[in-house]
């Protein structure tokens, strides 16, 4: 069959879309559509080589951006009904206790995504569209759903346990979930690589660190804990989440604020983390306004690095030994300072930075720890669009 996949990471307002052959790991085209279902400021930006086409203007929902993404990748040459796609595959933010490979798309599957809305409430409401539109525009294609919450399957349940009510816990699904899981993955597999080891003799820590968050420790290939929970807001300073809050501001807040639910998801979802802190949500940004002398901005720093750093502490007690410690994603793979700030004054602990090492800029894999540092500290980029294309790829070609 066809290696050639077509990648769909469909957000409540946006898709990310990538035209990818598996094997190669060669990119046809790729593109973003940004505030699907808004009055003002649609936009699809789409590339297929050097060619480069953007649409503005609005774009009512889901299949509606699709359609008009369709006919871009017609207008440059690639008419994704006869191109021979094998598979499409979808990212899929929550897989709840249902799902924890990745699982071709029937139905009974597609209802059961749907099902777990209640879980995911901004998320998979918009996977199943996207899943639903491509079904439609591309019939007779296998599609294949990858979860964001499955890697973390592995989660003992002392990880994954919530001390709240036992009863109630279980007749909600309350438990830690973990998400960001196709890129913590890949880029642990990656590292291993790169160290020609199995992943099965390494301990590793992973900072996947974007606008969204999360670390996570992996035990010889599984993991064992991860910082984000129920839902994406546990866990690490975000560009616009909190992480890691006392529960009893969220009442205390909805009595003295006298803010209602939908207030307080919008707040905590869109109004908090570095945001909330400093008025942005960008790293750049935020560096700018830190140069500039904001100390707004350099509190929200602070409380960033030091929620990192209470990560790392964590993990290195429960790992026991670590082999590896990664940073991935925007911030990750880009910021030398948060790398440096993160694992500073831990030569003790065998961790150690390079600084011309960490200061260099690479593409691709690189280790920025010395040569001689018990703990190889890496940075590898993350490409989630390539790890959901051969894991749909793998599926439909064994089936
Ligand atoms: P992602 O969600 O992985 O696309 O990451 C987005 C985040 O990465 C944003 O906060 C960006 O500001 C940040 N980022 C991207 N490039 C850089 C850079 N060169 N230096 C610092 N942060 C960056």
């Amino acid at each position: 069959m066809s290696d050639l996949v077509l990648v769909l990471n469909s957000g409540s307002s946006s898709i990310k879309y990538q035209l990818l052959q598996a094997v190669s790991s060669q990119v046809l085209a790729s593109g973003l559509v940004e505030k699907v279902g808004e009055s003002h400021g649609g936009r699809i930006v789409h590339e297929a080589g050097p060619a480069k086409l953007e649409y503005d203007g609005a774009i009512p929902d889901h299949r509606a951006g699709l359609l008009r993404v369709f006919e871009m990748f017609r207008e440059t040459g690639l008419d994704l009904a006869t191109i021979g796609i094998g598979a499409v595959g979808h990212r899929v933010v929550h897989g709840g206790e249902v799902f924890w490979e990745p699982t071709l798309i029937t139905d009974d599957v597609l209802r059961a995504i749907d099902d777990l809305s209640v879980l995911a409430p901004l998320h998979n409401p918009a996977n199943v569209v996207g899943i639903e539109s491509t079904r439609e525009l591309l019939p007779g294609v296998p599609e294949v759903a990858v979860f964001d919450t499955a890697f973390f399957h592995t989660m003992p349940d002392a990880a994954k346990t919530y001390a709240i009510d036992a009863k109630l816990a279980a007749a909600h699904g309350i438990r830690k979930y973990g998400f960001h899981g196709t890129s913590h993955q890949y880029v642990s597999e990656q590292a291993a690589r790169f160290l020609g080891k199995p992943t099965e003799e390494l301990n590793q820590i992973v900072f996947h660190l974007g606008n969204g968050a999360s670390a996570s420790s992996i035990r010889g290939g599984v993991a064992i804990d991860t910082s984000m929970g129920m839902t994406p807001l546990e866990g690490l300073v975000m560009g616009t989440r909190p992480g890691d809050l006392d529960p009893g501001i969220t009442p205390y807040l909805m009595r003295a604020a006298e803010l209602d639910v939908s207030q307080v998801e919008q707040l905590l979802n869109r109004g908090s983390g570095l945001k909330g802190l400093s008025g942005v949500n960008d790293f750049r940004e935020l560096q700018q306004l830190i140069d500039g002398g904001d100390s707004q901005a350099k509190l929200a720093y602070d409380v960033y690095i030091h929620r990192l750093r209470r990560y790392l502490g964590a993990y290195l007690v429960e790992l026991g030994r670590v082999d590896d410690i990664i940073f991935t994603a925007g911030v990750g793979e880009n910021s030398p300072a948060v790398r440096a700030d993160a694992l500073a004054g831990l030569q003790a602990l065998g961790i150690d930075i390079d600084p011309t090492r960490n200061e260099t800029r690479a593409p691709g894999i690189r280790r920025i720890s010395p040569d001689h540092a018990a703990v190889t500290v890496l940075v590898v980029p993350t490409n989630e669009e390539l790890a959901i294309a051969r894991a749909a790829y793998r599926l439909v070609s064994t089936r």
